[in-house]
């Protein structure tokens, strides 16, 4: 089973809204999608338009439903929120379209998990802010054309390579995400005791900051835990023995690789001499899906250098051995 606390993908407790920031000023790291963001915002609220359709991809838990309603916000004009897979028929994304008034922000989650034919319905809608809807089956059949209020689609997903060609060029302002460097961690972990009202040393939210998978989703999730911690077990105080303490019988490593993690790079180490090895064979053999290997667990890993993705397989680097304390074998493939 996979270790649901380590994990970026959302959980119930992350609805909680305390350590979201409300403004692109709040808003810590993605400094250069920040300064774009910045001006593409004054620029439309200028011109008194709808802001270009943006697309955001990266890893879950970097952010990207939280610009969208900065977005929104900083333009002034309202947020509706739905996802792909939630759109299941045209007439789902006509009733929102329809509803939304000029100039406001569609969030569409997992956008590379829209239906075909919803996608279809969506072209129009983007380029002429116009929706063609068929009416009636059969013989009696007809199209009819709903003009729509001008608006801005901010799609985010996970896996850029799965949307198609078409949809991605109807974006103007795509932004990739990046792992947060550990400082900007830091101050996303101190504004969160902060926030929190704990007090926090700042050797404590460095530990915390280094072991949150370069994710402020994770940095969120672990600063509540240790804060847990620190008020039963502790004095209140979040300090970097007790972050240690506490981070480490949750299984997180000093690197912030969670079971899931390790589980993957011992099975390459022990069972394929350290690869190369295809997916699908680390997905049968972990029981994680392949959307999973490849959305959660290989980006940080490809970061950390941990791993490399070759035409034949995944393969273990020296630093992913030297992690798990194991001397690579010498072969041919080292
Ligand atoms: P995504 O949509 O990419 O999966 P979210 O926007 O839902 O990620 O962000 C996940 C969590 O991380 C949110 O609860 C949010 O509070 C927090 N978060 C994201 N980016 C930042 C940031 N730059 N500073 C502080 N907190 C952040």
């Amino acid at each position: 089973e996979p270790d649901p606390l380590v994990r970026p993908e959302p959980r119930p407790e992350d609805a909680d809204r305390a350590l979201r920031p409300q403004t692109l000023g709040a808003f810590i790291g993605q400094a250069e999608a920040r300064a774009n963001l910045r001006v593409f915002i004054e620029s439309a609220r200028r011109r008194g338009e709808a802001m270009d359709h943006t697309l955001f991809h990266g890893p879950p838990g970097l952010g990207k439903t939280t610009l969208a309603q900065i977005v929104a916000r900083e333009l002034g004009v309202n947020f509706r929120m739905t996802s792909g897979p939630v759109l299941a028929k045209a007439g789902d994304l006509a009733a929102i379209l329809t509803n939304l008034e000029p100039r406001d922000v569609l969030f569409i989650d997992e956008i590379h998990r829209l239906n075909p034919v919803v996608e279809e319905v969506l072209y129009p809608a983007l380029e002429d802010f116009e929706l063609d809807l068929v009416i009636g089956e059969g013989p009696a059949a007809r199209t009819v054309r709903i003009e729509l209020q001008p608006f801005t689609l901010v799609g985010a997903t996970t896996r850029l390579g799965l949307l198609t060609t078409p949809l991605r060029d109807r974006f103007g302002i795509p932004i990739r995400l990046q792992f947060y460097t550990e400082d900007e961690l830091f101050e996303i972990v101190t504004r969160g005791a902060r926030l929190l009202g704990i007090a926090a040393e700042d050797q404590g939210a460095r530990e915390i900051a280094k072991r949150a998978r370069g994710t402020p989703r994770i940095a969120g999730r672990l600063l509540r835990r240790v804060v847990d911690f620190a008020l039963v077990e502790g004095d209140g105080v979040l300090t970097q023995d007790l972050a240690d303490s506490a981070l480490t019988r949750l299984g997180v490593d000093h690197l912030g690789l969670d079971g899931a993690d390790r589980r993957y790079l011992g099975l390459i180490a022990e069972h394929y001499q350290g690869g190369p090895v295809g997916v699908e064979t680390l997905s049968a053999a972990l029981s994680e899906s392949r959307d999973a290997i490849e959305e959660v667990i290989e980006p940080f890993l490809l970061q950390q250098g941990l791993i490399q993705r070759t035409p034949r397989g995944r393969m273990l680097t020296q630093g992913a051995w030297s992690h798990m304390g194991l001397s690579a074998p010498s072969g041919p493939d080292q």
